[in-house]
């Protein structure tokens, strides 16, 4: 076997220098090198914004999806979209594994992958099964996990597709749980999504009962979602491009306090003033938000005189899938939620 980069650089065809992921072509050969792992691929969970790039160039017609997809792995050796840059992940079974690869993983080993599609080598053979409502297609076909790509072995006591749902937003609700301290007030914005929920749900239970949750929804249905669920303190559905709206909604719910911490799971743009004036000085917002703009956030923080930390949403932190994982075992309601939305 030849001998491979840990990082995967000896796959990266152009431009030379790169590493795979911003790569615009790579090696999607599937004869292995000494320290990778060659996956059989059964599902492929699209990136959301990549999903619905595609759906919209498709005209939302099924086999033209196929084709795009198809195209697009043709032409890169991966999945990665061109008009948004991102990928992705995917769940499969360990086919083999490279002399040299440092790790737990066996033939037949079922997995998800954690790194980004954007980087993964991909061959698809056939496409199945698109389910566009939750970006799931599912495939024939191989990839590849290099030596320093992160993965989760699948559980057996969940469905395949709500795992790979919840872990597909595992850094929310990890970064979460190391983030909020007892007593703190936190405001989660998109609080009725799939990032959401989860990242109330670890809010509310490292908040403490000293602690405040003020749960925001894009629309009455994400808000009540996550109000049946019973995951917060406060509710409101609110329109997150309106900045000073929700400074003063979350004056008036926090007695002009403001919170410790904001977290940003939403999926549009310009939600970055908002989520910076609901934060106290000294607080922490964390934008998880791939939509997020950190030019906007950075300027617009000095902007307004706010001196706040903010964090880049990081889809990965150590222990990010047990920690996720354990919400939905933890969490029946939640987990019916997710089974019924995403499974
Ligand atoms: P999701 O389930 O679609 O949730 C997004 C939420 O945003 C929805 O509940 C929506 O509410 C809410 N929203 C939309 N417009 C809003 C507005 N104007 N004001 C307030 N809320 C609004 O998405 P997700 O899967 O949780 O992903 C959330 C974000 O995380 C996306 O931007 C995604 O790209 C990003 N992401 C990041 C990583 C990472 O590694 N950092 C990984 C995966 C995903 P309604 O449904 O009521 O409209």
């Amino acid at each position: 076997m030849k001998k491979g980069c840990p990082y995967g650089t000896h796959r990266v065809i152009s431009p030379k220098g790169v590493l795979p992921q911003p790569a615009d072509v790579i090696d999607n050969n599937m004869e292995i090198y000494d320290n990778e792992v060659l996956i059989d691929v059964k599902t492929l969970n699209v990136d959301s914004a990549s999903f619905t790039e595609i759906e919209k160039r498709a005209g939302g017609d099924l086999e033209e999806i196929k084709k795009i997809m198809m195209g697009i792995v043709e032409k890169a050796g991966k999945h990665k979209n061109p008009w948004t840059g991102s990928g992705g992940m995917l769940i499969g079974t360990v086919k083999e594994v490279g002399s040299a690869y440092v790790g737990d993983l066996k033939p037949g080993d079922k997995i998800a992958t954690l790194v980004s599609l954007s980087l993964t080598p991909l061959v698809i053979e056939e496409i199945h099964e698109i389910r566009p409502d939750i970006d799931q297609v599912d495939i024939t076909g191989q990839a590849i996990l290099f030596q320093s790509g992160i993965y989760a072995k699948l559980p057996d006591d969940m469905p395949e597709g709500l795992a790979l749902s919840a872990l597909d937003v595992a850094g929310a609700p990890a970064q979460t749980a190391k983030l909020v301290k007892p007593g703190d007030t936190v405001v989660v914005i998109g609080g009725g999504g799939k990032s959401g929920l989860l990242c109330l749900y670890e809010a509310k239970k490292r908040a403490g009962v000293t602690g405040k949750v003020i749960c925001v929804g894009g629309s009455p249905k994400s808000t009540n979602r996550a109000k049946n669920l019973n995951l917060a303190d406060e509710y409101f559905a609110f329109d997150a491009t309106d900045a000073v709206g929700m400074y003063n909604k979350i004056m008036e719910l926090t007695d002009g306090q403001l919170a410790d911490i904001v977290i940003n799971c939403v999926n549009i743009e310009n939600t970055e003033m908002a989520s910076i004036l609901a934060c106290k000085d000294g607080g922490t917002v964390y934008f998880f938000s791939m939509a997020t703009s950190f030019t906007k956030a950075a300027l617009g923080a000095e902007g307004v005189g706010k001196d706040v930390n903010m964090i880049v949403g990081n889809g990965y932190t150590k222990g990010h899938a047990e920690i996720t994982l354990q919400v939905l075992r933890e969490s029946e309601a939640l987990r019916n939620l997710f089974a019924e939305m995403y499974a």
